[in-house]
């Protein structure tokens, strides 16, 4: 008998009707003999809801008081599941973050996993009940306080509880069929893929692929969980995403996929004096708002003034207050000014494979000239190459650079549910 972990998020539960359609599958996997610990999403759009709901009421609510509400949105799924599965006749018990031992620091909307003691799920599984764990919330032990992972944080809880419980695979229920070539919303043709590896798929989230919660990744990436992301509206196999094993290489695709992403801006530093220390000076001031900066451009200084320029893209919900430092301090610096743009788009091409092979930059660059859309910034890892365009033409570089590396498939992918929000 083994022990599956399967997570469903929000679209997969998102009524009633979706509910009773996951207690049934639970139930399946729990007769075919299995141990089955379940983590839930919040219904639908629940959390956005509750969000909105929140800044309703006050313009800045603190980090406790929101993550106190949030975490309502996975009890009520947790505890209409149990019962949904109960109604099927097998015992099902569910549990909020704390009860299931998902520990954490004491960063609000942000907290991170510090220790896992599922101790009362384990005692469920012992007399034969199914556990279910509401995602996407923890608990602080210095504070006594609930915490919350992190949009899209059940994701992660799943892998957590996983990793913690020694489960056979972690299954990610969602509403599309696995991982595909590029997001199906945005290219209808893009191709499911049947393996990737954790180093593609951590790329991929991190340039903006939210089908798995990046911190998910890099948690089952470190503690060798493999996950099975796959739809919860049909029985097809769905996506392995597994660490490298020696010898996969061999027939490795260049191109795994590509990612886009529109919740960034680029900020821009214009007229810093070209001399040692300058750049030291700018990131150490950026760094101490804690904000997520990424690709970072320095255009070469004017003979003349003996001034550059150097940009870098940030998420946009940092953007305000990393300005606001900057700002305060420009005399220091001494550069001349700062521009922000919010409307910048980023495009993300990953393959393990184009570590070898020479020509994949110039593929990438010549399909979007083709396509008239114009290139602002370029950075690259070894699997990656990223470029910021113009936001309104991010959808049609995705969709010209998926055609360019042949990567269409003949049939249209299905997105099964949800709003996309
Ligand atoms: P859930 O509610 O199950 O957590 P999410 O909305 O977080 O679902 O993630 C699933 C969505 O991720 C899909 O509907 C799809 O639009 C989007 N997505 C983005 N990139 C990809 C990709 N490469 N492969 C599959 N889905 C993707
Ligand atoms: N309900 C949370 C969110 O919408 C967590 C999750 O769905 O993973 O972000
Ligand atoms: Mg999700």
């Amino acid at each position: 008998m083994s022990l599956i972990v399967q997570k469903f998020g929000g679209s997969s539960v998102a009524n009633a009707e979706g509910i009773k359609r996951v207690a049934k599958r639970i139930v399946e996997t729990r007769k075919a003999g299995h141990e089955v610990v379940v983590v839930v999403s919040a219904m639908g759009d629940t959390t956005d809801e509750l969000l909105d709901l929140a800044k309703s009421v006050s313009p800045l609510p603190t980090g406790r008081e929101l993550d106190m509400l949030l975490t309502a949105g996975e009890r009520i799924s947790m505890a209409l599941l149990a019962m949904a599965i109960k109604g099927l006749g097998v015992e099902a018990r569910s549990y909020t973050g704390s009860q299931a031992g998902m520990i954490t620091d004491g960063r609000h909307g942000s907290a991170r996993i510090v220790d896992v003691t599922p101790g009362r799920v384990r005692e469920a599984l012992d007399v034969g009940a199914v556990a279910i764990v509401a995602g996407f919330q923890g608990f602080n032990r210095g504070t006594g306080d609930i915490t919350t992972l992190g949009r899209g944080g059940s994701d992660t809880s799943a892998v957590a509880l996983a990793a913690a419980l020694d489960a056979e695979v972690c299954e990610i229920y969602t509403d599309v069929d696995g991982i595909f070539t590029a997001d199906p919303r945005v290219v209808p043709t893009a191709r499911k893929i049947d393996t990737i590896t954790s180093e593609e798929m951590l790329e991929l989230a991190a340039a903006g692929a939210k089908v798995l919660y990046i911190r998910a990744v890099e948690y089952a990436r470190r503690h060798g969980v493999t996950l099975h992301v796959r739809s919860s509206f049909n029985n097809n196999p769905g996506t392995i995403v597994r660490n490298a094993r020696e010898g996969d290489t061999m027939e490795e695709p260049i191109i795994a996929g590509i990612a886009s992403d529109l919740t960034e801006a680029k900020i821009t530093v214009v007229g810093v004096p070209d001399i040692p220390g300058k750049a030291a000076q700018i990131f150490t001031i950026v760094a101490s708002t804690d904000a997520n900066i990424d690709m970072i451009v320095q255009n070469v200084s004017s003979a003349a003034t003996g001034l550059a320029d150097i940009s870098f893209t940030l998420p946009k919900s940092d953007g305000a207050r990393v300005l606001q430092v900057l700002e305060n301090n420009k005399a220091d610096v001494g550069f001349t000014s700062l521009q922000y743009d919010d409307q910048i788009g980023k495009l993300a091409l990953v393959g393990a494979g184009m570590r070898t092979n020479a020509g994949v930059s110039a593929k990438l660059f010549t399909a979007l000239f083709e396509a008239g859309i114009n290139i602002e910034m370029i950075s690259t890892s070894e699997i990656r190459i990223s470029v910021v365009t113009r936001a309104d033409t991010i959808n049609d570089a995705v969709r010209v650079v998926h055609s360019a590396f042949g990567l269409d498939s003949d049939v249209e992918a299905l997105v099964h549910g949800g709003t996309g929000r």
